[in-house]
Order: C-alpha cells, then sequence, then structure tokens
C-alpha cells in the first residue's frame, strides 16, 4: 500500500503535470514522457521516464529508469541514467520526495543535449534544418532518403511484407505477376514502417514531406521478376520475425543471447 507521505507527493505532481504523468493503478510508479521546452520543431530528444518506489521511500532510493530515448549519443544516454541514479540517491538521503526532482532533472539534461547535429538513420550523413524530417518516433533523416524509402515499400510487393501474406497473395491469384499487383494493392492503404523502428508513418504523419515528389533511384541492373523467395528466405524471415518480436518486447535492445 502506498505510504501517506507519498500520495501527497503524488497528488502535487498530478496537480503540477495533470495528464502527462501517468500513474500506475497500485500507485507505486509514474511514468512521463519528456521533451525540452521548445517548439516542436526544434525539439530534437526525447525520453520516458519510469520512476517506481518501495515501501521504505522516501527513505529509501526510488527506483529510475529513462526508456525510448532518442537523439542522446551512447554516452549521453549512459551520463543521463547516472545523474537519475545519483539523484535518487540524494533524495533518499536526506529523506526528499524525489519524483519530482528526477523528472526535473531529465528535463535539464535533455535541454542540454537538444542538438540539431544528428544524423539520417538510413544515409548517417549529417541533416540540417533544410534537408531534414523529423518521424512522430523521433527519428531523423533527409527527406530525400524516406521519399525514396517510401517509394520503395509502396512499390516493391515482397518488400516488409510477411512469408505468409506472400503465400496467401501467391494462394489467390493464377501468376506471380497477378499475386505482386494484389501485394501491392495491400500495401497501398498500410502506412509505411520506420525504417529504424518499424513504427507505422502515415503520409501525412511527417510535416512537408511529400514522398510522391521525390524521385526514387533508377536501378536497371536489378531483375526483380528473377527474385522470388525460396524455402530458406522463408525460413530465415520467420526467424527474423521472431528476433523482431522479441526485441519489441525488451524495449528494442538487441539480446546477446537470442540467435539468428
Ligand atoms: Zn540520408
Ligand atoms: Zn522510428
Amino acid at each position: 500500500m502506498a505510504n501517506e507521505e507519498l500520495e501527497d507527493e503524488l497528488l502535487n505532481l498530478e496537480a503540477i503535470f495533470d495528464e502527462q504523468l501517468r500513474i500506475a493503478e497500485d500507485r507505486t510508479s509514474v511514468e512521463m514522457t519528456l521533451k525540452p521546452d521548445v517548439d516542436d520543431d526544434e525539439c530534437f530528444v526525447r525520453c520516458d521516464l519510469r520512476i517506481t518506489v518501495g515501501d521504505a521511500y522516501p527513505n529509501k532510493p526510488a527506483n529510475v529508469l529513462a526508456r525510448q530515448i532518442r537523439g542522446l549519443s551512447p554516452k549521453q544516454q549512459q551520463s543521463l541514467q547516472q545523474t537519475l541514479t545519483d539523484t535518487a540517491a540524494e533524495c533518499a538521503e536526506a529523506e526528499m520526495p524525489a519524483i519530482f526532482e528526477l523528472i526535473q532533472r531529465t528535463k535539464d539534461v535533455l535541454e542540454e543535449c537538444n542538438s540539431s547535429c544528428v544524423e539520417c538513420g538510413i544515409c548517417f550523413e549529417a541533416v540540417d534544418a533544410e534537408t531534414r524530417c523529423r518521424t512522430p518516433c523521433f527519428h531523423f533523416y533527409h527527406r530525400e532518403c524516406l521519399g525514396r524509402h517510401f517509394h520503395f515499400w509502396r512499390t516493391d510487393p515482397q518488400l516488409d511484407m510477411s512469408a505468409e501474406a506472400y503465400q496467401a497473395a501467391r494462394r489467390v491469384t493464377k501468376s506471380r505477376e497477378e499475386a505482386h499487383a494484389h501485394l501491392l494493392k495491400l500495401k497501398s492503404r498500410e502506412p509505411v514502417p520506420c525504417p529504424i523502428c518499424r513504427e507505422k508513418l502515415a503520409d501525412d504523419d511527417i510535416p512537408s514531406f511529400d514522398w510522391r515528389h521525390i524521385r526514387p533511384y533508377k536501378n536497371v541492373d536489378i531483375d526483380s521478376h528473377s527474385i522470388h523467395l525460396s524455402q530458406a528466405m522463408v525460413e530465415q524471415q520467420r526467424q527474423r520475425l521472431d528476433v523482431f518480436r522479441h526485441q519489441q518486447q525488451h524495449d528494442c535492445l538487441i539480446s546477446k543471447g537470442i540467435k539468428i
């Protein structure tokens, strides 16, 4: 059961942050998505903060975890996590409520690190204000690079389609060409996955981005009709899907324990 001191703290936090603060039903943990206090176009970093407290809180440190961090280098992520762990320990030492302090420290770090010096997630070259676009999942790309990804995805019948979907299409159609046309029709109604995190992107999710105006590369050397999914490829696709699901369940971390 939550203690009285904690309950007071939570009521104050609710008054300050309103719905931004997500409090668990048992009222021993909170989550909040944090961004720097700047205009949306100028925002390059974000993270989710999860703070869990035990019975002995505030005399024992809160458990704090920064997750779904975007726009920070691995070193900055490590330093953020260290700052938060230290802050929780300092608050416990002083027997002070820690949650507000932890939220504030996170915001300070995000504001310090909010820089537009990011790389395109496709070509790894720098993106600037002129060339960049940011997805709702906070991944950055050149408009050109993401545009070509949209082109590929919308015009390649097999890209990112599951083996099951491909086989189902083959069953309801007479030829490979018809199956491809069928898959393209299915895909035209689907949002395109973000190349990094696979979150679904609708065309109008990204401001000032119109992929239809972007010219795809012409790739005359590849004869797409000669490409088909062999049994071995279908099996590999299935195994990779297992790995992908595992990653999704573990906050997108790639685990050394999982083999492809
Ligand atoms: Zn790029
Ligand atoms: Zn993404």
